[in-house]
């Protein structure tokens, strides 16, 4: 068996993160995602428990002191956090666990796994991120500005991942990080024991 591993997804809101997860977890039923927990309100039709768990501040604040998060931040002025004690229990049986979150929770993540993998997800351009976000209509216009302010900020940390990947059409984004998975599952120190077993025969 090959070790698990967290593979980390970030990119400015209106990149397609969401649509690039969902259809990666549709195409390859063996990866699992990670729900994070949030102070922001539901959107309509996103549910507790599947897309994010929603919870109040002082819940939050309490997942935070009591050590229950891998890494949290403010993100578009709401809390986001990883629940830590899901995602170690996955990597530890051996699965690829995504993250779809913030570039400052993929620092804090980087600090401390340094096996985890890291992809940035590039909108083809800043006006097309514009429309996305935009044609979504699930933000205020005071939402839209944050996040079209915050999204140069996060593109300016993406040379800290260790791929970036266009997301101009969403199958070919898809395949590439299908991609990244299948080479990154060949890496030596994932595969330890299958060469210990030959050499060991
Ligand atoms: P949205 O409100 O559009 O669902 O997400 C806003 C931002 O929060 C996105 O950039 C998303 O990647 C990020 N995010 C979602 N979950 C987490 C999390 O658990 N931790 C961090 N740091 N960011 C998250």
């Amino acid at each position: 068996m090959t070790k698990g591993f967290l593979l980390v997804i970030s990119g400015p809101s209106g990149s397609g993160k969401g649509t690039v997860c969902r259809r990666l977890l549709e195409r390859n039923k063996d990866l699992i995602f990670s729900i994070s927990a949030t102070t922001r309100k539901a959107r309509r039709g996103e549910i507790d428990g599947v897309n994010y768990f929603f919870v109040d501040e002082k819940t939050f604040d309490k997942m935070a002191a009591d050590g229950e998060l891998l890494e949290y931040a403010l993100v578009h002025g709401n809390k986001y956090g990883t629940p830590k004690k899901f995602v170690l229990d996955q990597v530890n049986k051996g699965e690829i666990v995504i993250l779809e979150i913030d570039v400052q929770g993929a620092l804090q993540v980087k600090e401390l796994f340094d096996e985890a993998v890291f992809v940035f997800l590039l909108p083809p351009s800043m006006k097309e991120l514009k429309n996305r976000i935009l044609k979504r209509g699930t933000e205020s216009k005071e939402d839209i500005d944050i996040r079209l302010s915050n999204a140069i900020d996060e593109l300016k940390l993406a040379y800290k991942y260790d791929y970036v990947v266009m997301n101009d059409d969403v199958d070919v984004a898809v395949e590439n990080i299908e991609a990244i998975i299948k080479a990154e599952k060949l890496r030596v120190n994932r595969s330890q024991n299958i060469l210990d077993n030959i050499i060991n025969v």
